[in-house]
């Protein structure tokens, strides 16, 4: 870590003391889904195509690293189009400072390249699956491909990935009535399944009010059937675990509209177009490309910390303010 910076000390914390290790980095806004809660209409969205460069994508780690950082979760889009996903991987999993790296997938690839990512250095995957139901599946994501998926799944298991997650938005009108078969796949598989509380962007308003279900309505199924909190450690994100004697698998549930979730928050965005994010939901990213283009490693360090002192206590979602994200695919979740 950079002891200091022009004599200023160098770390990632911020004016209310919460200290940030994780780096959620989207490489693409691209996506071949249509997840209704996300991408409806698919891809016909208004923004720019051109992400980070690989070597845009390198300054942007080591400084990250410098300061710090030891987790890097890859996002999108869905950022297994990116041909060049296996580099990416590798960089970051090279750069001095980084332990975890981790992929957030549709899963479209999983079956082919999951040897690939393991090879470049990939710790650690989530991967989306909102059914297990192949029709349910297809209405959600616009796509037949849940048994190539959880082909995919299982060979990420195999080939010895530890950490295998699978993420599912809970919506009332499709998959909410799927939750006991998604605890039935949990007894044989040893991954954690998490429920994501469907959140309000700019463009899923209508949808928002008629799916969303609250965390805490699955929270006590959970408790009720002998699941048991599983104790958080210090530098835990805001996701609440769970796991049951009776199952391989764990269950973990993130609640955003839930008090407090934003006090545990460890984590900072940056865009495919090189913007830094301090909130899923905060106004417009800081611009922060020019830097990354000429390889200032140091000054993409300081731009960094002193942003960060503008990071808000907590986001406004349950006041409706959705900031500027229209949907998750601009930012990757
Ligand atoms: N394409 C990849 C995928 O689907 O896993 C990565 C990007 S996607 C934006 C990241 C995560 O955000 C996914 O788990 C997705 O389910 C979740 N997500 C997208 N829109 C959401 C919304 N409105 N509310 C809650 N989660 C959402
Ligand atoms: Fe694509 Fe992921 Fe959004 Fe689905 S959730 S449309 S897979 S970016």
């Amino acid at each position: 870590m950079l002891d200091d910076y022009k004599g200023v000390q160098v770390k990632l914390e911020d004016t209310f003391g919460r200290r940030f290790n994780y780096l959620r980095l989207s490489i693409t806004e691209m996506c071949n889904f249509r997840c209704n809660y996300c991408l409806p209409n698919g891809n016909d969205c208004d923004t720019a195509k051109d992400g980070m460069t690989v070597a845009e994508i390198q300054t942007l780690v080591q400084a990250f690293a410098a300061m710090g950082t030891t987790k890097i979760r890859i996002t999108g889009g869905e950022p297994a189009l990116r041909k060049d996903l296996t580099d990416i991987i590798a960089i970051c999993k090279q750069t001095q400072g980084i332990q975890k790296v981790a992929l957030t997938t549709n899963g479209f690839l999983l079956k082919r390249d999951i040897g690939k990512y393991q090879d470049a250095g990939l710790d650690a995957i989530n991967v989306s699956a909102d059914s297990l139901d192949p029709r349910m599946f297809a209405a959600i994501t616009g796509k037949q491909k849940l048994k190539d998926i959880l082909l995919g799944i299982d060979k990420a298991i195999s080939a010895g990935i530890k950490d295998v997650k699978l993420n599912t938005v809970m919506l009332k009108q499709f998959n909410y009535a799927e939750l006991g078969a998604f605890f039935d796949y949990l007894k044989q598989h040893p991954v954690t399944w998490r429920f994501i509380e469907l959140m309000q962007t700019g463009d899923n308003q209508t949808f928002f009010a008629d799916n969303h279900v609250p965390g805490n309505t699955i929270k006590s199924t959970l408790i009720d059937q002998g699941w048991q909190r599983i104790v958080r450690t210090k530098d835990a994100g805001p996701a609440q675990e769970f796991s049951h004697p009776d199952f391989k698998g764990n269950i973990g549930l993130i609640m955003p509209y839930s008090k407090d979730f934003c006090n545990a928050c460890n984590r900072l965005r940056v865009s495919s177009q090189g913007k830094l994010h301090l909130c899923l939901f905060a106004e417009q990213g800081l611009n922060i490309r020019h830097l990354l283009t000429l390889g200032d490693v140091e000054q993409t360090c300081a731009t960094i910390v002193t942003h960060l002192q503008d990071k808000k206590i907590s986001h406004y979602l349950t006041d409706g303010f959705t900031g500027a994200t229209k949907q998750l695919a601009m930012l990757g979740g």
